[in-house]
């Protein structure tokens, strides 16, 4: 293998690994506050009754017998993020946020 090669080689690499490692690293360093807010028309969020607000739960839904005045996403066992967010991302939600203030039926009382 000639040196000439062996540094084309390396400068392809190099061309291909920068360009990869900084859209790894954009992945990495991405915030909560990057994330789309979660549509409570949503196919997803209305199979689970999300909405944005608990006071708004559709308590007459068989789905939210569970739910009890004092239930919100901000204590839920599933919510991520920083306390005191007004939005922040759930587990069951990959990829959203949702409203601290809000509910839906997955909702699990934290640990
Ligand atoms: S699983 Fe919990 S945090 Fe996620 S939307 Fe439902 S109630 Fe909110």
């Amino acid at each position: 293998m000639s040196q000439e090669f062996t540094r084309r080689r390396f400068l392809a690499t190099v061309a291909v690994a920068v360009p990869a490692g900084a859209v790894l690293m954009n992945a990495a360093t991405a915030t909560a506050a990057d994330l789309p807010k979660l549509d409570p028309n949503d196919p997803s969020a209305k199979a689970l009754l999300y909405v944005p607000d608990a006071k708004n739960v559709d308590t007459k839904n068989p789905m939210a017998a569970r739910y009890a005045a004092g239930q919100t996403c901000a204590n839920c066992q599933v919510i991520q993020g920083k306390d005191g967010e007004a939005y922040r991302p759930c587990a069951i939600f990959p990829g959203k946020l949702v409203a601290a203030a809000g509910w839906c039926s997955a909702w699990a009382k934290k640990a």
